[in-house]
């Protein structure tokens, strides 16, 4: 199968090998070194600056979103909530269970946020804010720079989801005023599903240490106080992170973080050009190069998704809910190349000529 989801994707033949290997024992130096390792790459790619932490939790990248929710903030918080899809419900049903105040921003499938709509919020005392920088759910990609700036004039603390976009598009914590931005390891980073990444700032590091989350598992004191040994609370998912290590320091050793996003955004744009001609909408007004949200216009966007599945050998992604007919998406992360753009194309072609969109 040719994989064009949103993860888990295709990863790279090399890391795709270690996770046929044995697990080694975890509680030693050397593993401990490969955490360290990571941790740094990690802090080095989303520019977090060198009194930043990393820590690694074993839980799809739901867990990590919980996870900051619950180690920053309480019901003596404020959040405001960008909701403009299934994510962004997400987080929102994050701060309802665990009695955390908010208001959202909710957007309309496809649409961006504008300063015009963020400076209604100005001035309203919220304490958190808390976006899906890309979201996945509806391909659309918010400005980073313009909430950073919301966030830095009316003193809020910023927690970036950056799951679908880390690697995808351009981010750097410091120079942008995020506090903490999530990752997992299904998305752009083409391993396994199973592992999220929380990359905190030394600010945010101090108001874990000054909060207690009511949880044990999910406790980023417990995980900070191990990584300083580069070790975890519990057995982690070991092959997976000596997965996210060689794939880190692959993308390290090609060039870096930047080489990366340029590359993903090469597959963007090529698949983008290609698509000008066929009956299909993009849905987005302000798109990642993770992904493309389409409207086809002559079928089901669900029909579609099936039919390359059974006939073709090829998965894109379909959309659930109310989406599910309306819209596909084709994601470009994971080790895709525009030959594999070509096949996909080749394929949406043979579904014209037989009609089916
Ligand atoms: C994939 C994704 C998640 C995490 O989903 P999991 O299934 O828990 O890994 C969260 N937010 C965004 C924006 C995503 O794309």
């Amino acid at each position: 199968m040719l994989n064009f989801t949103v993860g888990p994707v295709q990863g790279d033949e090399a890391i795709m090998a270690i996770g046929g290997e044995q697990v080694p024992y975890f509680r030693t130096p050397e593993f401990s070194a490969v955490m360290k390792e990571s941790e740094e790459l990690m802090k080095e790619f989303t520019g977090v600056g060198e009194a930043g932490r990393t820590v690694f939790i074993t839980g799809s990248g739901t867990a990590s979103m919980e996870a900051a929710v619950i180690n920053l903030f309480d019901e003596k918080d404020k959040l405001l909530i960008v909701n403009g899809g299934s994510f962004g419900a997400r987080f929102v049903k994050i701060a309802e269970i665990h009695k955390i105040p908010y208001e959202e921003i909710k957007l309309d499938i496809g649409k961006a946020l504008t300063a015009e709509k963020l400076a209604e919020y100005d001035g309203k005392g919220f304490t958190g804010f808390l976006v899906n920088i890309h979201e996945t759910s509806t391909g659309v990609k918010y400005d980073t720079d313009l909430i950073g700036e919301f966030c830095r004039k009316n003193n809020i603390f910023l927690v970036v989801d950056a799951i679908s976009s880390f690697l995808c598009d351009p981010l750097n914590m410091k120079e942008q005023g995020v506090e903490v931005m999530i990752t997992g390891s299904q998305k752009a980073l083409a391993c396994p599903p199973g592992v999220s990444v929380i990359v905190l700032s030394e600010k945010a590091v101090k108001r874990i240490y000054d909060h207690d989350p009511g949880c044990m598992y999910l406790d980023l004191r417990d995980a900070l106080d191990n990584g300083e040994r580069g070790q975890t609370p519990f057995t982690p998912a070991v092959g997976i992170l000596r997965q996210i290590n060689a794939r880190l320091k692959a993308i390290k050793e090609a060039g870096g973080v930047n080489s990366e996003i340029e590359r993903m955004k090469a597959l963007a744009a090529d698949f983008r050009n290609r698509i000008e001609d066929l009956p299909f909408e993009i849905v987005s007004e302000s798109m990642s190069n993770a992904v493309t949200p389409i409207h086809p216009t002559t079928a089901s966007a669900y029909d579609i998704f099936t039919i390359l599945k059974d006939e073709y050998g090829i998965w894109i992604c379909p959309n659930g809910g109310d989406l599910k007919d309306k819209i596909f998406r084709v994601g470009h992360i994971g080790a895709l190349t525009i030959d594999d753009n070509k096949t996909l194309m080749d394929a949406f072609e043979d579904l014209r000529r037989r009609g089916i969109i």
